[in-house]
């Protein structure tokens, strides 16, 4: 059975002590939740709060990730952090190729690529995103931009390597607009995704792979959207800052 993994996107929001109260209402609600094994909660706070919420949800099963990292093992690239780090610090995860980072940092399929090799190599679990514009989608070509951005930012991994990528996909959109994929526009991205997936390896692993929907997930449509047979989950950005919706996204998931 696969999983299915709610991750909170924090973006660059929120500070030292908010984070700590915030990572810790969700550890909360997580230890007494009782969340069966195949549901699985991930933090993704901005760089600086990593520290604080790796220490507010020990002792559960949370994992924590970062938002961004760099390919290379060390170097002068001020500003960036790298796997090596990011481990040492205690985190698990690390979102690769956010629409954000594609818009705003210029980050094109090969360099999300060359970062997931990295963080394959390196023993932390990748959320790949991907997604097409509102354009690309008016025009038609949303499964070819989503092709694409899959064969390219996917680019040289092996099967077995697939199948620990947590693939997130967020029609850019629906991000931060309050306006929702409906669950059928999901369901037939995330069916068209796994069946890319499938010619890329092979369908047994496509069927085991993790894949995020994300783009305005809120408590009260998040349950529709998870209960598609190919959303595995959300990739939540807005909603995961108030721990009352994010507890009910992650409810959601059972
Ligand atoms: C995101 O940041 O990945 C995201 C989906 O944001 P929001 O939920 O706010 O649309």
């Amino acid at each position: 059975m696969r999983s299915t993994i709610v991750a909170g996107n924090w973006k660059m929001h929120l500070d030292v002590a908010a984070a700590r109260t915030l990572a810790g209402a969700v550890s909360a609600h997580v230890r007494s939740a009782a969340l069966p094994p195949q549901v699985g909660v991930v933090l993704c706070p901005p760089a600086p709060l990593l520290a604080a919420v790796i220490d507010e949800v020990r002792d559960t099963a949370i994992g924590v990730g970062a938002q961004n990292m760099h390919a290379a093992d060390s170097g002068a690239y001020t500003g960036e952090s790298s796997a090596g780090m990011l481990l040492s610090l205690g985190c698990t995860h690390v979102i690769l190729g956010h629409s954000e980072r594609r818009q705003y940092f210029h980050e094109s399929d090969q360099l999300v690529n060359g970062k997931l090799l990295q963080a394959l190599r390196q023993g932390l679990r990748p959320i790949v995103c991907i997604g097409e514009t509102l354009e690309q989608r008016e025009t038609g070509i949303t499964q070819p931009v989503l092709e694409i951005q899959l064969r390219e930012s996917l680019a040289g991994i092996s099967a077995e390597e697939l199948r620990g990528v947590i693939l997130a996909y967020e029609p850019v959109w629906a991000i931060g607009t309050g306006r929702t994929a409906t669950p059928e526009q999901a369901q037939e991205a995330h069916a068209f995704i796994r069946s890319v997936l499938a010619d890329m390896s092979d369908s047994d692993t496509a069927a085991h792979m993790v894949i995020q929907y994300g783009g305005s997930v809120k408590a009260d449509n998040a349950a529709e959207l998870f209960a598609q047979p190919d959303v595995d989950g959300g990739l939540v950005g807005g909603a995961s800052l108030d721990a009352a919706a994010f507890a009910a996204i992650i409810d959601a998931a059972r």
